[in-house]
């Protein structure tokens, strides 16, 4: 069997695309506004922020754009929040994980406005996902679910394996195939028997952030595989979760990384957005299926 590559890169295009319409066609008073916090030097959350920047710009999002310095204190990062949740302009807030180790991630994530937490990590969006009531989904799983479903649409009965528990991704992926009405197992460092629980998974989702763990025998013959994880080699090298070559052989379909999930993040980021801009103006009440 050779699998279907899963276009990340496409399907995230034409999804910026009808957002890029839907939002430059109707000629608001003014344009969704996102504003987008990176504190400190890492240079791979430059790489994300300078990515996320552009494509809100090539879609009519109005970026705000916050570079703070490592040595920000957390209470000053607090007060931006603040000053953002309170600006009118600003439809979504996102702040760049991870944060300099002297700075409480979670109390960061508290402070931000649930209804402009584009990026879904807050508690009461948490539990809006749990309860399974409207609210902000962590971006990179709604990517996955897109990606999942542009090989298969009904999903309802399929057996499905996410390793990984991260409230930012392994969690609200799970929930999500559990909402489509898979049967889901969640795995995680202390699984005892990765491999056989992955032979049984008819949609397997890798997030452990761990170079080509999955090999490709560990994959039920025909299985959609989703590799979330980004790690870098030595070599300088991106590579994912998923041992890619080998796996082509067993899955029925399979994402690539790069160009697999990521871009897709990026993508929901900016539909979040646009979503918070419709909730905070009204319009959806107009448009109660989207
Ligand atoms: P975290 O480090 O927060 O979580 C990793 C999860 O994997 C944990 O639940 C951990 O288990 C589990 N895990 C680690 N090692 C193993 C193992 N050997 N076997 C089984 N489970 C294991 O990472 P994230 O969830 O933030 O990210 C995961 C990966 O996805 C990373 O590579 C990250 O770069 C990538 N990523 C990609 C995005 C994209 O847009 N494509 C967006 C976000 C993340 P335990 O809980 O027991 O420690």
């Amino acid at each position: 069997m050779t699998a279907t590559i899963i276009d990340g890169q496409a399907i995230a295009a034409s999804i910026r695309a009808e957002l890029a319409h839907a939002i430059r066609g109707a000629g608001f008073a003014r344009a969704p506004g996102l504003a987008v916090v990176l504190v400190g030097n890492d240079p791979a959350s430059k790489v994300y922020v300078r990515n996320k920047l552009k494509a809100s710009a090539e879609t009519g999002i109005l970026s705000f754009e916050h570079i703070l310095p490592e040595d920000t204190k957390e209470a000053d990062l607090l007060a931006l929040v603040a000053r953002l949740n309170a600006d009118d302009t600003v439809d979504g807030i996102l702040v760049q994980m991870p944060l300099p180790k002297h700075i409480d991630e979670r109390k960061v994530i508290q402070a931000v406005d649930p209804a402009k937490d584009v990026d879904g990590f807050h508690p009461v969006n948490a539990g809006h996902l749990v309860s399974g009531m409207p609210g902000f989904v962590p971006c990179t799983p709604l990517g996955c679910l897109k990606l999942i479903k542009s090989v298969r649409h009904d999903l309802a009965g399929a057996r499905a394996l996410v390793i990984g528990r991260s409230i930012t991704v392994g969690r609200p992926v799970s929930l999500l195939l559990l909402a489509e009405n898979c049967t889901v197992t969640m795995a995680h460092s202390r699984t005892a028997d990765l491999a056989a629980e992955c032979r049984q998974a008819d949609i397997l989702v890798a997030a452990a952030g761990r170079p080509r763990m999955v090999q490709g025998d560990w994959i039920k013959p025909g299985a959609i595989v989703i590799d979330v994880g980004i790690n870098r080699l030595e070599s300088g090298e991106l590579c994912g979760d998923v041992a890619f070559d080998e796996a082509c052989r067993h899955a029925s379909a399979i994402t690539p990384v790069p160009k697999g999930v990521g871009p897709m993040t990026i993508a929901y980021l900016l539909a979040n957005t646009w979503t918070s801009f419709r909730r905070r103006t009204g319009l959806h009440k107009l448009d109660p299926g989207t």
